[in-house]
């Protein structure tokens, strides 16, 4: 009942929902009361989480911050869905996002901006801005996203909170609506470090419904909260702090790495050559892999179709034409070109090819040391509309994020300061393959 009062104070403003599930909420609210009074109290039991509107909600509609998905109710529950409620979460309702996922300041969705609540003429990051922003303005307690280049990180960064990418394969996908498959990753956004660990543990695991969910053993993360980084080594890519980087962003970068010497670690530079190439890897790859996700909505299967058509084709077209929005179409656009022959070779291999490096490049770098920090922004929030007309310069606030995503690793984003105008900045860590346990212990030592 508080976190809807607090939704019915703020969300006029902030916008950060797409569809909001009071009744149900307060309904399953009053049996968690139950429970608890009956001794009977689970991981999650009572806590209000919301959800970013790209996981299969059975019966709840799922828009996926698209026109052409306006009206799909699925039939199913995403793995993460039944995890949370079998750990006895309530479910506030679904977050706004950028279309298909494809943004970073959530301005693609079809259903309006979300602004950050520290200022409310500012972008909340994207894709998974709504979630971010409804942890930011308590709208919820905490809130799922997902991470394609970016996506939880980087708006964790803008909105003040913390965001963590888990290990490609370390949370089924079952039930995520695909943009790039091959870089997907569902993680949580909460308030607190120990918060983080509790989600992680309800979300993770091998799912026999999902081919890339690895069987690998999950640990209780809260085991890593706590414990000190003392003697750890961690590497700062020379890389990362190069060109287009805000002074103020710096500067709370260079007290992060002091306030990570003060715990007692040693941070050394390191290099990860192939960073220049991330980018323009990654804007290859994932819309590759969308143009061929995004061909099941013709219209039939799923949501919108156009009212008249002359025929099966025409329909098809019309139906697309309309229901995508403009950077969806871009996405595709550059998708099918890449992959058509004569092309492919040309493009989607090499790029392919070149993933192979920056993933060695990580791989190399993490021998010598035990996490990597990075600014996770070049930027702090930046102003609605002001990138909206410059795909490249959109495509720019992922930069530091992206690599992470291409090599699989995990990585998590908090907070480390502010600008003088009040807007929050976040710093990263990285870690090996299915060490999210090392995430959760640098993030707690220096929270
Ligand atoms: N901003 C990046 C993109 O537009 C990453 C988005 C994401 O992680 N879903 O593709």
């Amino acid at each position: 009942q508080s976190v809807f009062g607090r939704i019915d104070a703020v969300e006029e403003k902030v916008h950060a929902y797409i569809t909001l599930m009071r009744e149900s909420a307060l309904e399953e609210a009053k049996m968690a009361d139950e429970r608890i009074r009956a001794g009977q109290i689970k991981a999650l039991t009572g806590i209000p989480i919301a959800l970013k509107d790209i996981y299969c909600t059975q019966g709840v509609r799922t828009t996926c911050g698209s026109r052409i998905l306006e009206n799909y109710v699925p039939p199913y529950d995403a793995t993460v869905i039944t995890k949370l409620r079998e750990a006895g979460a309530v479910f506030t309702g679904k977050t706004n996002m950028d279309e298909f996922a494809m943004g970073s300041s959530t301005e693609t969705s079809y259903y309006g901006v979300t602004r950050n609540p520290w200022d409310l003429e500012r972008i909340p990051g994207g894709s998974s801005g709504g979630s971010a922003a409804a942890v930011a303005a308590d709208e919820c307690i905490a809130s799922l996203g997902s991470d394609t280049g970016g996506s939880i990180r980087q708006p964790a960064a803008l909105c003040g909170v913390v965001g963590m990418k888990p290990t490609y394969g370390r949370v089924s996908r079952f039930g995520l609506v695909a943009f790039a498959s091959s870089l997907d990753q569902i993680g949580p956004f909460t308030k607190d470090v120990e918060d983080c660990a509790i989600l992680l543990n309800t979300i993770v695991g091998y799912d026999p419904r999902e081919s890339t969910s690895v069987p690998v053993e999950v640990p209780d993360y809260r085991d890593f909260l706590n414990r000190g980084i003392e003697g750890w080594t961690v590497g700062i890519p020379r890389e990362y702090f190069v060109e287009g980087i805000d002074p103020e962003v710096r500067a709370a970068i260079e007290q992060a790495i002091k306030t990570v010497e003060g715990l007692g670690a040693k941070c050394r530079e390191i290099s990860l050559p192939h960073t220049e190439y991330s980018v323009a890897v990654y804007y290859i790859v994932a819309p590759a892999e969308a143009s061929s996700n995004l061909a099941r909505y013709d219209g039939v299967k799923y949501g919108f179709r156009v009212a008249e058509s002359r025929d099966l084709l025409d329909m098809y077209k019309k139906t697309r034409s309309a229901g995508f929005g403009a950077e969806v179409k871009r996405r595709i656009m550059i998708g099918t070109y890449a992959l058509s022959s004569g092309y492919y070779d040309a493009y989607f291999k090499k790029a392919s090819q070149v993933r192979g490096l920056i993933k060695r490049d990580f791989d190399e770098a993490l021998q010598g040391c035990d996490v990597i920090l990075t600014p996770t922004t070049p930027t702090p929030a930046f102003k609605i509309g002001e990138k909206t007309d410059d795909p490249m310069q959109m495509y720019l606030s992922d930069i530091f994020t992206i690599s992470t995503n291409l090599a699989g690793i995990p990585g998590i984003s908090l907070p480390c300061g502010y600008t003088q105008g009040g807007l929050p900045i976040g710093v990263q860590f990285l870690a090996g393959h299915f060490e999210e346990g090392k995430l959760l212990q640098v993030a707690s030592a220096y929270e």
